[in-house]
């Protein structure tokens, strides 16, 4: 998606070889005009797929999910973090290992908002190692709901999510791929 690139080489900045800092559009600043865009471009990629609930993860997905939800017409269910894993019989929980924060923590979605008879699509703002996806498979997979797709802002693609993913069958779309990054520069698939 040229325009999502464009915006990232403007305003994205690289931390590092491995991380990049949004802020300025998706992660604390909102840009809704390019959110509309985003939420437009997965409505069209997964037009064939009867997608009922969108799926993501707080806090930073929620954003970006609220405007998939949009163009689909259905609910978006955002999984919440837990204090600790909730064995309650009303929530799906699951345990999530962060890549930014370099810790695990647990989240969990009311029993109330996903079923079995859902068609989910996932959605997050990264794809780094596929750790939040793999948590909200887990959380999809317990509802008994099915798998639809999982779409992703901007995917890492020197990092082993993607294939992982995509290793075990899942339909992965990604707005944009970065293959390197270094010295402050990024570098697009
Ligand atoms: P994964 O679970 O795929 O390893 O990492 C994805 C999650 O970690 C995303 O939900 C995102 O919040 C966070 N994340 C991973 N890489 C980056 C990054 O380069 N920049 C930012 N801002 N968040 C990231």
């Amino acid at each position: 998606m040229d325009l999502l690139k464009k915006r990232i080489l403007e305003d994205g900045r690289a931390i590092g070889n491995n991380i990049i800092k949004v802020d300025e559009f998706l992660n604390h600043q909102v840009d809704p005009v390019l959110m509309n865009e985003i939420g437009k471009e997965f409505k069209k990629l997964f037009s064939d797929r009867d997608i009922t609930k969108i799926l993501t993860i707080e806090a930073s997905g929620i954003a970006i999910g609220a405007f998939v939800a949009l163009h689909f017409g259905v609910p978006l269910v955002f999984a919440k973090k837990a204090k600790s894993l909730n064995i309650d019989d009303d929530v799906y929980s699951t345990s999530v290992y962060s890549f930014t924060k370099r810790t695990d923590y647990d989240v969990k979605v009311s029993r109330k908002y996903l079923s079995a008879e859902d068609n989910i699509l996932i959605v997050d703002d990264f794809l780094a190692n596929g750790r939040a996806a793999l948590g909200l498979v887990d959380i999809v997979s317990q509802a008994g709901a099915s798998l639809e797709g999982i779409g992703i802002v901007i995917e890492k693609g020197f990092q082993e999510g993607g294939k992982l993913l995509r290793d075990k069958g899942f339909r992965v779309e990604s707005l944009a791929v970065i293959n390197h990054m270094g010295n402050g520069e990024i570098e697009f698939n």
